[in-house]
């Protein structure tokens, strides 16, 4: 599959690092839209985008959400951060390896759309 995200977690495209355990990765956005910008990913392309989780491939995806505040601490981002999964066109996804952002290192604009 000629898939972004996944050249990234078997090292063909060069990332830089942020955590990473079995079932996730998490690196720096190339072009980050906060002071921190990282994106979070399921290591096997188990869902395009959040569409097509379901009960049998969603486990990375609770881990995702277990580690986020774990990440974030490594990051500095004590005052705190916001995370989103862009998903489709409306939303401007780009890469469908389902993915999500976790943004901060500044007081966020409260506008989201
Ligand atoms: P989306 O718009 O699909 O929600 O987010 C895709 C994200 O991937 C964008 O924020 C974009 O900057 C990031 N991105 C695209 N290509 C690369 C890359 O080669 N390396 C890294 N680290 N991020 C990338
Ligand atoms: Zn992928």
């Amino acid at each position: 599959m000629d898939c972004l995200f996944c050249k990234i977690v078997s090292g063909e495209i060069p990332s830089n690092k942020v955590y990473e355990d079995e079932m996730i990765y998490a690196f720096h956005d190339i072009n980050p839209m906060a002071p921190v910008h990282i994106l979070i990913i399921p290591k096997e392309h188990i869902a395009s985008s959040m569409n097509d989780v379901t009960g049998e491939n969603s486990a990375c995806i609770a881990r995702i959400f277990e580690k986020i505040p774990h990440i974030a601490a490594l990051a500095g981002l004590a005052g705190g951060y916001r995370v989103i999964c862009n998903c489709g066109p409306d939303a401007d996804q780009t890469v469908l390896h389902i993915h999500f952002h976790l943004l901060g290192g500044k007081k966020l604009s409260a506008t989201l759309g």
